[in-house]
Order: C-alpha cells, then structure tokens, then sequence
C-alpha cells in the first residue's frame, strides 16, 4: 500500500526502481510482456545520463558491454568530413557516452533491479488498462498482456507511467490527443558485424533527409574476428508511413538505393547496409509536448511523458534525468502530490525544449546547414561553406538544451 508502482519495465521503468530502492523507497514494477527479452537496436547514453547510472552503481557492468563513444563526424552525402568533435571523456568530461545495444542496457538494469531489490518486485505479462485515484491511494488495472482476458489490480500510494510511446496511462489522462505524430522521416535501422571503422567508437551522421541520412556508430567491441556490432539508421523523408512496432521487419530495397553511390574510402555504405542482421523499418514519431502530467497521485515519465524523434540520441537519457529528479523529490517530500508536482515543474519544460529541438535544430542540423548552402552538391573547402564557429554553436546549443553541456554537468 505505500509502495510506488511504476509501470512499464522499459530503460525508464527499471532505473526508477533502481533509484528508489536506492533511496530507500519500496515500489513494485508492473511489465506488460510476459518476460524481458533483449530487444532493440543501438541506444546512446550521454554524459548526463552515464552520471546518474555511474551514481546507481552501474558503470562497471555497462562499460565492457558498451562502446565508449570518441567522437561525433559529420560528412556529406560524397563523403565529404564537415564537422569532427571529441565526445563523452575525450571532450573532457567527467562521465562517458556510451553506445549500447538497447537489450543489453536493459538486461544490466533488469539484473540489478531483480537483483538487489528482489525478484518479487517485478511483476510481468501485467498490461496496465487504467488507473483510478482516491484521498489514500491509486488502484492500477490490468489486464494478462495486451489484450488479455485475466484481470488484477494492485494499489499503491503513487502510480508512475513509465510505459513508453503507447502509453495507456497518457490515454487515459489526454483522451483526445491521437496517435503519435509522424515527422515525415521514416527509418530503416539494423546492425551489421564489420571491421572498426575511422575511430572505432565513432558516431557518424551523413547526407540529409531528403534524399538519405545515415547515423552508424558502433555498439560492441570487437569480437576475435575483429568485427564489431555496429548500429545503423537510415533516415529519409517519405510521405506514408506504418504504426510504430518495435519489431517489424524492413525491406532493403525500400531504402537502399538512395545509398547507392556511397563508397567511401572510410565504408562501402551499400555492402555494410546489405550485410546486415536484420532490418527494422519504424516511423519517426513523438507527440506534441503536454500541458502537465502529474494528476494528483499518478505522473508520467520518460517516453511517456515526453515521445521525441530520435535525433539528439537523448530519449534514454531524458527519462533517465526524470528518474533523478523524481525520486529527490518523493525522497525529500513526504506528500507525495507535491512530491509529484514539484517532479513535473522542474522537468516538463526543459523536456518540452528538447522535443521541439529535436524537430528543428538537433545536432544533424549541421547536415541540413551544409545541404541548403552547397545545394547538395560537393564543396571545394568547408570553411568556404560554414565557418567552424558556427559548426561549434550548433553543436553546442544542442548541448546546452538538451542538459549536457559540460558546465551544467559541473555543477554540483
Ligand atoms: C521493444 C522496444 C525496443 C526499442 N528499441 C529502441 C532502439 O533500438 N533504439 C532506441 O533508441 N530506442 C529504442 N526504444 C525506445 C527507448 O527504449 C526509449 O525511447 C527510451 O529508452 C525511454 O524509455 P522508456 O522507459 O520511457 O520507454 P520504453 O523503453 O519504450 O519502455 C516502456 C516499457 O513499458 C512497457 N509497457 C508498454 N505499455 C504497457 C502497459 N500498458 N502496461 C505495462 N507495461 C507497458 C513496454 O513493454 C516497455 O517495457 C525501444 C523501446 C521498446 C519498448
């Protein structure tokens, strides 16, 4: 009864669980699926997000699952270099990026939850259905997964939605706000095992939108091989789109011509696309920021709470930030509405500002700049085309909206 139930055992779900048992908070987590597999592609943590997991202990199990990310460079579709910036320690920060295979992360979470607050704590194939709230407590519904027949219910003094994009709980709280709402870009995304390119821990963007954009970075070390795991988006504007399923399978040949001629000295981009795993196709999607989420004894978080297009590699370390800041505050304040309220006012709006950075000016807006200027065609020098001043301020206003810039991440 005076437990926090979160529900959704998600990368936001299982850190809130961490936080809190941490914090010597009792919640009890409700999983929709029948059992956490190791699903999803690649995930970038940024230094602000890296700070709060090294603070839960988890640094030494992520580290030798995970790339430590060097470098972000940027090229043009001819394989031009536009931009290069050291990221995570080797800009000099306290904390690492790590890129990360999502099901890893959540399998270090999900070991470290069951493992120090017990298993019993985890309950899964529980789909939450709804949520009602009294003066004592919340009452959450639910059904045997998606769909199923069985009915439970579980109470609690506070029900936090960490139940991702679909969240039933948003549902139920804005009624008519729709589906998510497509950017316009749709996505082919895979993994590919390939020798280390240009660093070995390098995060690539290149092209643009409209006629094709890459994102690769590599997401495990080298096996005896040699090769390692590398992740892989390609992005392009196209006008229809299908529901978001984390599981479904793409068509190379939807995607790959508009890569045709993209051998580089560095990656013959069609033979990596082509020697893939697998691909998943997946529109870009998110949601127009909410007006507030906590309602008394319930509130939302992480993609819940704030859905973005995956272009500042922020969604993971977003809801990890939430968690931070709502478990300070059910730790520091014994009324838990307030508790939830103050949560909501020192995070909607900084994440509202990253949802609609990440719809204009993310970090590939350095792409685009480079695209409209030259006309999408070769240049003779960068800095003809846009000054290294200006390549800095892009990246670094990014940075400083999105809460990792370094200064912010000094500050006690
Ligand atoms: C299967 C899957 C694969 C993904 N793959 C990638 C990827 O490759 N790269 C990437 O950048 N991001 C990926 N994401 C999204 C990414 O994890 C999130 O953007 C980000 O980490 C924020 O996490 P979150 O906990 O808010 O949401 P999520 O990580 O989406 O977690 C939501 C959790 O809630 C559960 N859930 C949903 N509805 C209910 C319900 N009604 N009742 C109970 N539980 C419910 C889901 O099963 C899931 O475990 C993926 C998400 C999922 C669910």
């Amino acid at each position: 009864m005076d437990e926090v139930i979160i529900v959704g055992a998600g990368v936001g779900g299982l850190t809130l669980g961490l936080a809190l048992h941490q914090a010597g908070i009792a919640c009890r987590i409700f999983e929709s699926v029948p059992e956490i597999k190791s699903i999803g592609v690649g995930i970038n943590l940024l230094p602000h997000a890296t700070k709060e997991l090294a603070a839960l202990g988890l640094e030494d199990a992520l580290a030798p699952l995970a790339i430590e990310t060097r470098d972000a460079t940027f090229f043009n579709r001819f394989g031009q270099l536009i931009y290069q910036e050291p990221l995570g320690r080797a800009a000099g920060y306290d904390h690492p990026q790590f890129s990360i295979h999502r099901g890893d992360l959540q399998m270090v979470l999900l070991d470290a939850f069951r493992g120090r607050a017990g298993s019993d704590r985890l309950i899964t194939n529980r789909h939450c259905i709804g949520v009602e709230q009294d003066e004592a407590g919340v009452t959450l519904n639910f059904s045997d997964g998606p769909g199923g027949a069985g009915r439970f219910t579980a109470r609690g003094r506070v029900a936090i939605a960490c139940d991702g994009i679909n969240s039933a709980i948003r549902k139920q709280l804005f009624p008519d706000e729709g589906e998510p709402r497509y950017s316009g870009v749709n996505m082919w995304r895979g993994v590919t095992r390939w020798k280390p390119m240009l660093s070995g821990a390098s995060m690539v963007r290149a092209g643009w939108l409209s006629h094709g954009k890459m994102v690769i970075y590599p997401i495990r070390s080298p096996g005896s091989d040699g090769l390692q795991l590398v992740n892989w988006v390609a992005e392009i504007e196209t006008p229809t789109y299908r529901k978001r399923d984390w599981n479904r399978p793409g068509s190379l040949e939807d995607f790959i011509g508009a890569f045709a001629d993209w051998h580089f000295d560095w990656l013959d981009v069609p033979a990596f696309i082509r020697a893939a795993d697998s691909v998943l196709e997946f529109p870009m999607v998110d949601q127009d920021p909410l007006p507030r989420w906590s309602f008394g004894r319930i509130t939302l978080l992480g993609d819940a709470a704030h859905p973005m297009v995956p272009r500042g590699s922020n969604g993971a370390g977003q809801a990890i930030l939430d968690v931070r800041v709502l478990t300070d505050a059910l730790r520091d304040q014994a009324d838990c509405v307030a508790a939830l309220a103050s949560y909501e006012k020192q995070r909607l709006e900084a994440t509202t500002r990253v949802v609609l950075t990440n719809r204009t000016n993310p970090p590939d807006a350095i792409l685009r700049e480079v695209f409209q200027r030259t006309n999408d065609t070769r240049f003779a020098d960068i800095d003809d085309v846009i000054s290294r001043e200006e390549l800095v301020a892009l990246s670094e206003g990014y940075k400083r909206i999105a809460g990792y810039s370094k200064e912010a991440l000094r500050r006690p």
